[in-house]
């Protein structure tokens, strides 16, 4: 689960990093008192979207020459112009694809002078198993430009669970990103800070770009992306409450009531199969034979005929969806299951696209006979490549 970036602030905050001062804003009337609540000269209109690279971003409906998603103000006013231009309009970037994300909220803050702009995120390092700082000089808008022209600029640091962020961590860390005086007594107490917001709120991802040195020696945490871990969410009710199901693609929320594994893609080929070993093979297969998976969907191991059901009917909503590939290999789940459910659902909503099935495995032969006597119009697969084939054909007619 993501949050926006003024909710990953005020989390921060609250463990003692140091961030601006900033008040959000939902509606455009709000920013004038939003923005005479800040110490001013310099302010900052941040579009709050759940996606980076707002800076460089371009408003659809505004013109091309229209300023991006992170802009500067220099009084209330210029504060209030820019929040009338930004809110309700849709922000594209280069992480929210061509559709672009819609602006709801917008985060006013005090502006800073700034020296220098670094990166630094944390993350689960599965290479070593451990939690690591990812830190480099080159911060601001372009660390994936850095990560591909310079790798040698990003520095990683994995921390031992047993002692935390020690002081030789402090000291490669601070080295690392050319820190003295202040600046390195300030990453003295900032580094174990967010090392500790990171495990104690099971985060996957921490990232701040930038994390700067203000003209006065100082740093600050000026951009915040926050991940957690779906599956520790249980444990936070007050991380919960900071969802915005706005940000989230509907077919993920529906999905995620039912437990099931589902991630929205740009393809046409709706997948359902068990076991995500499985459905990772099948996207790869589908890509190999010159077509491109809808979503990854992994529906578990004991999936109920109602469970099936739910998955079949999110592949068919998405209108981008133009034929279905079921890989089932039953070995907890069974094939007579899936062939239930999938007949229950297309009753439901009809089947408008060609489906291709493949059952493999644990009642193989009674899901085929179920299908087979549904009379619905399925194209059945001897394997895995055959099944690939026969649905790339279909929708490439
Ligand atoms: P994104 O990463 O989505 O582009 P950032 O929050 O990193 O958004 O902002 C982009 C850039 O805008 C930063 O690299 C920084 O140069 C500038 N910026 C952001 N917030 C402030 C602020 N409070 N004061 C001054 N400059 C800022
Ligand atoms: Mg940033």
């Amino acid at each position: 689960m993501n949050i926006h970036e003024y909710q990953g602030k005020a989390l921060l905050k609250s463990f003692g990093a140091p961030v601006a001062e900033g008040v959000p804003v939902f509606k455009a009337s709000e920013a004038e008192a939003a923005a005479q609540a800040l110490p001013g000269p310099l302010y900052v209109v941040k579009s709050q979207i759940h996606a980076g690279g707002r800076g460089k971003g371009k408003f659809k409906e505004l013109g091309a020459d229209a300023k991006g998603g992170v802009r500067l103000a220099k009084s209330v006013a210029e504060v209030v112009a820019n929040a009338n231009e930004m809110l309700g309009h849709t922000l594209v970037t280069k992480q929210t694809g061509p559709a672009g994300k819609q602006v709801n909220r917008l985060y006013i803050e005090d502006g800073a002078d700034i020296e220098r702009e670094l990166y630094l995120s944390i993350l689960v390092d599965r290479s070593v198993g451990r939690i690591a700082f990812v830190v480099s000089t080159e911060g601001g808008m372009d660390i994936e430009g850095v990560a591909h022209d310079t790798p040698e600029k990003i520095i990683t640091v994995a921390i031992d669970p047993e002692k935390g962020v020690t002081a030789e961590d402090v000291k490669a860390l601070n080295d690392a990103l050319k820190l003295d005086g202040d600046a390195a007594r300030d990453g003295g107490t900032l580094f174990p800070i967010l090392y500790k917001a990171f495990v104690e709120k099971d985060m996957s991802l921490l990232e701040v770009n930038p994390l700067i040195v203000m003209k006065d020696g100082h740093l600050r945490v000026l951009d915040a992306k926050v991940s957690f871990d779906n599956n520790a969410l249980f444990r936070h009710p007050d991380v919960l409450e900071l969802r915005d199901t706005s940000e989230e693609d509907e077919k993920e929320i529906e999905a995620s009531k039912y437990d099931l594994a589902y991630v929205a893609l740009d393809g046409n080929i709706g997948c359902m199969v068990n076991g995500a070993g499985l459905a990772m093979a099948t996207m790869d297969i589908i890509k190999l034979y010159g077509a491109e998976p809808a979503n990854f969907l992994d529906v578990g191991g004991g999936a109920s005929k109602e469970k099936v059901t739910a998955a079949f009917k999110i592949i068919t909503r998405d209108p981008a969806v133009k034929g279905i590939l079921i890989n089932i290999f039953g070995g907890i789940m069974k094939c007579d299951i899936i062939a239930e459910g999938v007949i229950a659902a297309v009753k439901e909503v009809g089947l408008k696209v060609p489906l291709v099935v493949r059952l493999e495995g644990t009642n193989a032969e009674l899901g085929k006979k179920i299908i087979n006597d549904s009379g619905l119009n399925v194209v059945s697969a001897d394997d895995l490549d055959d099944a690939a084939k026969k649905i790339v054909a279909a929708v490439k007619g």
